[in-house]
């Protein structure tokens, strides 16, 4: 009859909803009756653990939100976030009872002086992380007398201090912290799961840190409730049971970004190492992508979108080092073309402008692949000819001039060219000789009246 007027209260003051909920989870009378009187459950969380679980714009985000919600739905009560700073005040709260829940933690010896532990809903294997150069570590307790990190006020510091009296484990303010600190070679190493050292290594490490060994410790993260409410403590023990496999793996991918077909074991670590391998290739590959656009941009001229002089000066670089090894000539030519001013003058600086791109156009359809083609200065180019004497550069030479000569442009029609010809050799074996060399070949080329292919 009780239970009967209870259900009855239930449809009427909580709604539909509700009922249904309650009807999935296999509550008892008190524990029903305890929900009915709770407005709400109070939670704290740390708000720096992503992809955990983190808060923005007083918002709680992250794997223990998605989490938190199906438990929301299948209890029936809201639960209510109390924001704080940090992990440090989260406990200062619940120890003064602002907060009847925490997300997600690990039992201690001296957290269940004031709260209780759910069964677990996430297990994550405990690694230890470490700079890039460093050995991979088989045996944690090998580590004796070297710094490892750990973020303070976390509940493996005082299991492992415990376990192994060997190490010297420190407190980090944050994962960040202890990272930075690894990274800065303060630290030897730094201790945490391998989902939250995996997600902040890749976007604020990447190349710097590296997971280097695991503990045997898995880390069982379970909902913390205040040990003065045991019914909260059971609901959420039976709300949690009832959280199936798929829901745990589609959080994970979610917060993963990535998605693989398998079942998940929790208990195994090579699931995690695979996805955290893939993950991290993903973003190298995003990482590399975004670095060629910006390395084309960097060696591009932005009026013609051949090579500039930074690249130009590159090449000679590279060029030059190759005949050290090989003694392998090359040859350059500085093209320039003549009169130009009165280009500008009769038709305006930006029909100059489009006659520059058409000129670099010609020139580019008839040079081979190997060549290096770029614009020197103003209206200079450079052509760079690898393994290539200055006989060979001077009859390519004459033939660009010809083409010139005969190119009928767009806008000014005819116009020609003069060029600089040179060949770097045991003679000229600095780039600062050859340039000067090709410089004053183009100068006679000038002198000479213009149009014509001139070596010294
Ligand atoms: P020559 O080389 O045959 O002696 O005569 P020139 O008139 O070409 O020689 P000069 O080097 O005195 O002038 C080059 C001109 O090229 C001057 C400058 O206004 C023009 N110029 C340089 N860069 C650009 C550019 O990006 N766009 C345009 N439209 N003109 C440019
Ligand atoms: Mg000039
Ligand atoms: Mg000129």
């Amino acid at each position: 009859m009780t239970r009967l007027l209870t259900q009855l209260l239930a449809v009427f003051f909580c709604g539909a909803f509700s009922l249904t909920v309650l009807a999935q989870l296999s509550l008892t009378d008190e524990e029903r009756s305890y929900l009915y009187s709770k407005k709400k459950i109070t939670m704290c969380i740390d708000p720096a653990w992503m992809p955990l679980e983190k808060i923005e714009k007083g918002k709680h985000i992250g794997m223990t939100a998605d989490y938190m919600a199906i438990l929301q739905k299948k209890i029936g009560v809201p639960i209510e976030l109390v924001p704080t700073i940090s992990w440090t005040q989260s406990i200062e709260y619940a120890k003064a009872r602002k907060c009847d829940i925490f997300s997600l933690a690990m039992p201690t010896e001296e957290r269940l002086t004031y709260m209780d532990f759910t069964r677990p809903y996430l297990t994550i294997p405990l690694v230890l992380a470490t700079k890039m150069d460093k050995f991979f570590v088989v045996d944690i307790s090998k580590l004796e007398g070297k710094k490892l990190g750990i973020v303070k006020g976390y509940a493996f510091g005082e299991i492992l201090r415990d376990k192994y009296p060997s190490l010297i484990i420190v407190d980090v303010d944050s994962l960040y912290d202890g990272l930075e600190k690894v990274n800065r070679r303060e630290l030897y190493g730094f201790i945490g799961t391998l989902i939250t050292i995996g997600y902040e290594s890749q976007r604020n490490f990447v190349g710097e840190i590296k997971i280097a060994g695991k503990f045997d410790e898995q880390w069982q993260l379970g909902v913390v409730i205040r040990n003065d409410k045991p019914l909260l403590k059971t609901i959420f023990d039976k709300a949690i049971a009832d959280i199936s496999e798929k829901q745990k793996q589609d959080i994970l991918n979610q917060w993963l970004a990535i998605r693989y077909e398998q079942v998940v074991n929790y208990r195994d670590l090579w699931p995690w190492l695979i996805l955290s391998a893939v993950f991290i290739l993903y973003r190298f590959y995003v990482l590399r992508k975004y670095n060629e656009q910006l390395k084309c941009l960097s060696i591009t001229d932005n009026l013609t979108q051949i090579y500039n002089r930074l690249k130009l000066d590159a090449e000679l670089e590279q060029q030059a080092n190759l005949y050290d090894r090989y003694k392998q000539p090359f040859s350059v030519m500085i093209i320039d073309i003549d009169l130009f001013k009165q280009v500008n003058d009769r038709y305006g600086h930006q029909s100059g402008d489009v006659v520059l791109v058409e000129f670099t156009q010609a020139i580019k359809k008839h040079i081979r692949k190997t060549d290096i083609f770029g614009r020197w200065g103003g209206e200079e180019f450079m052509l760079i000819i690898p393994n290539t004497d200055i006989h060979k550069a001077m009859i390519q030479a004459e033939k660009l001039r010809l083409l010139i000569a005969k190119h009928n442009f767009k806008i000014v029609g005819h116009l020609t060219a003069s060029f600089g010809v040179a060949q770097f050799d045991e003679e000229n074996n600095t780039i600062k000789q050859l340039i000067s060399k090709a410089d004053k070949a183009l100068y006679q080329a000038k002198d000479q009246g213009r149009n014509r292919v001139v070596r010294l």
